[in-house]
């Protein structure tokens, strides 16, 4: 086969002619779509009719490759246009510092800016929020009920409702609308009856999104929207689902988690006579540069992919990398080079295939190409050493010198990661058997998970992530001096990891260890400062001990990164009517409400701030519902007892408070009350 590039021919879309009004730019990121999962892709698969519609009227892009198969770094790669170890972005929870994003340009020039999140692991603290009106990632820790933050998610329907309501409001000015769906990523969650698993949970999921992009479609038609605009359909990475041993995506780097699809479907105005399709290969990094391109802005200076609206470029080399098995796996980075159809993988031991006759990755041509092998990992070396000076994740001064007053750094601050030089092939059964641990430990299965993650640990003591995960799996059954104990071992060995210190606390905290569970969270605070479930509890530490006044200085900061935090919220609330301050209690109190409505407990003391503020009516109607949410909540039915007697309904005070008392019968203030209603002396 000649290469691919000679086939080329020049492909341009009409340029954005001056003084016209600039198109509405629309980005769909389907994080985990593989794009042979996709009919426009390849024939024989459901049917993806919606998706396929984009194609049908736009351009495929049949041969682009994700830069990290990471949901966070593949993002900050796509929207920045740079490598991950230029923008320091290698990981999941590592937030994007600083730089010119794609909404920090349309921003820039004029556009309205809204971005749409379905996962958590884009939640507005990890950075990307910089440059967007709204940030829409309305995701609340406090009610966390999945094991792994990474695995919070809300349904794409919901995703694309928030953001057509925001264009109902904006549609009619030039705007940048980032929609971001997160239904294909593990866990599956449809409705019970739909297959949960393997290839068949992940069809159903497609099917279900494919829905939503086209319910999102009809919405632009009708809206006039849709020919108007730029949309860029594509994804951040794919899923194993089997292949090469690995089910879901982050750990290796072949085409089943590097392939993605990407679709554009021009602004009529612009849309080219023909070539709907380029088979030229391309990366994520090219999304912004041909966005910007096709709208006649300039690109920022720091820009390393280039635009698709002009290709036929033959010398492409597409890099991608995963760090995931060297931070979580105790093995040797990998990283992969494009260039045609070979691809070469940089590992401890090497791989080389082609692509053209070897689709599958399956026959590994190193032994027989040692010397294009062997050049591509030179021009591999010599682009990561373009990288401004290492990336390695030393701690702040602050962090250090955090750390080393609990006595977990001497002297030096570098990292203390020894490079590894096991490949992350001869690890991939123990880390799919680590997977299935963590999946019986979220499906209540804790001694099976334990037993498996105990032989795990066994075999690989260096693997500090099987350690934590068994300390959890303690935490979780209420044995906490075990769980310290797993969690003290961590961090010998890794005293940089946040979780650790997070995890210990948490397990000092339950132990009532009050001192120590403090030490641990202001390390894990120093070393990531937008930790929120650990300034959480370090608040709620404070408010314990009664240091009020440092309270509120965390759960200020709190809100900074998270100004729809819950706990920050109803604590501040609780704070300001300890102080008599009832109006700023009432203002708190009704945040913490906006951001969880279900909240019984905020129902209730909002109740009782109505009822200091002698609003009776309010009173009653918070505490009712505070009970309607919680019917066995005893505090709410004393509160509601409290109003009954201020309005001199008597007989309904009695009725309260004898509720009360059967959800807690060791209620003393309530006994005492209604021995007084009752006129029997109080004990
Ligand atoms: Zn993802």
């Amino acid at each position: 086969m000649s290469r691919l590039g000679q086939l080329a021919v020049v492909f341009c879309v009409c340029a954005y002619v001056k003084g016209e009004p600039r198109p509405p730019v629309i980005l769909i990121s389907v994080d985990t779509l593989r794009a042979d999962y996709l009919t426009c892709y390849r024939q024989g698969r459901d049917v993806t009719s919606h998706i396929d519609s984009l194609a049908q009227n736009g351009t495929l892009f049949s041969q682009v490759s994700a830069v990290v198969p990471l949901t966070l770094p593949s993002h900050v790669a796509m929207l920045t246009s740079t490598y991950p170890f230029v923008n320091g972005v290698e990981d999941n929870g590592i937030p994007f510092g600083t730089g010119d994003t794609l909404a920090t340009v349309l921003k820039a020039a004029g556009y309205r800016t809204a971005a749409f999140v379905g996962g958590f692991v884009l939640d507005r603290r990890f950075g990307l929020s910089r440059g967007f009106d709204v940030y829409d990632s309305p995701f609340d820790l406090h009610r966390k009920t999945v094991m792994d933050a990474g695995d919070l998610k809300r349904p794409g329907a919901q995703v694309a409702a928030a953001a057509m309501r925001w264009l109902d409001q904006n549609g009619n000015s030039p705007f940048f609308l980032f929609l971001h769906v997160y239904d294909l990523h593990t866990p599956y969650n449809l409705p019970s009856g739909a297959p949960r698993r393997g290839d068949a949970g992940y069809r159903a999921e497609l099917a279900y999104v494919d829905g939503v992009v086209g319910n999102f479609l009809a919405y632009l038609e009708r809206r006039g929207l849709l020919k108007k605009s730029l949309i860029v359909f594509t994804s951040d990475h794919g899923e194993g689902l089997g292949e090469h041993g690995e089910t879901t995506h982050g750990y290796f780097l072949y085409e089943s988690t590097l392939h993605v699809p990407l679709i554009i479907h021009w602004p009529e105005a612009q849309r080219p006579a023909s070539r709907k399709q380029v088979d030229e290969p391309a990366s994520l990094l090219d999304v912004a540069p041909t966005i910007l391109d096709v709208i006649g802005l300039p690109q920022p200076a720091s820009t390393q992919g280039r635009s698709l609206n002009a290709t036929g470029a033959s010398d492409r080399e597409l890099f991608s990398e995963s760090l995931y098995a060297r931070n979580h796996f105790g093995c040797a980075p990998l990283r992969s080079l494009r260039a045609g159809h070979y691809k070469y993988i940089d590992a401890p031991t090497p791989e080389l295939y082609d692509l053209s006759a070897d689709p599958l990755e399956s026959r590994n041509l190193y032994g027989s190409q040692t010397a294009r092998a062997t050049a591509m990992r030179g021009r591999i070396a010599s682009l990561v050493s373009t990288a401004p000076a290492a990336q390695s994740r030393a701690p702040s001064p602050e962090a250090a010198s955090a750390l080393r007053s609990l006595g977990y750094l001497s002297g030096s601050t570098a990292s203390s990661r020894l490079a590894s030089h096991i490949d992350p092939k001869d690890r991939i059964i123990d880390f799919e058997r680590y997977g299935q641990a963590l999946a019986m430990a979220s499906a209540g299965r804790l001694a099976e998970s334990s037993r498996l993650l105990s032989t795990l640990i066994e075999k690989l003591p260096d693997v500090v992530d099987i350690r934590i995960s068994l300390g959890l799996n303690d935490q979780q059954a209420g044995d906490y001096a075990k769980a310290a104990q797993e969690f003290r071992r961590a961090l010998e060995s890794t005293p940089l990891s946040a979780q650790a210190h997070f995890d210990l606390a948490v397990s000092y905290f339950r132990l009532r260890r009050m001192d120590p569970a403090t030490r641990e969270l202001q390390a894990a605070l120093a070393l990531e400062p937008w930790y929120t479930r650990a300034e959480e509890l370090l608040a709620q530490i404070y408010l314990e001990t009664r240091d009020y006044s440092a309270a509120r200085a965390r759960l200020e900061h709190l809100l900074s990164i998270d100004p729809e935090s819950y706990a920050a919220h109803y604590n501040l609330g609780v704070l300001a009517a300890m102080n008599g301050d009832w109006s700023g209690a009432q203002a708190a109190l009704t945040s913490a409400l906006h951001t969880d409505p279900s909240s019984a407990e905020a129902h209730n003391t909002l109740g009782s701030v109505f009822l200091r503020r002698g609003d009776l009516q309010q009173a009653r109607a918070e505490l009712e519902q505070a009970i309607k949410i919680e019917p066995r909540f005893a505090f709410a039915y004393y509160n509601l007892a409290l109003v009954s007697k201020k309005e001199r309904k008597t007989e309904e005070a009695a009725r309260e408070l004898r509720a009360a008392l059967k959800a807690d019968p060791t209620f003393h203030a309530a006994k005492t009350e209604l021995d007084r209603i009752e006129g029997s002396p109080a004990p």
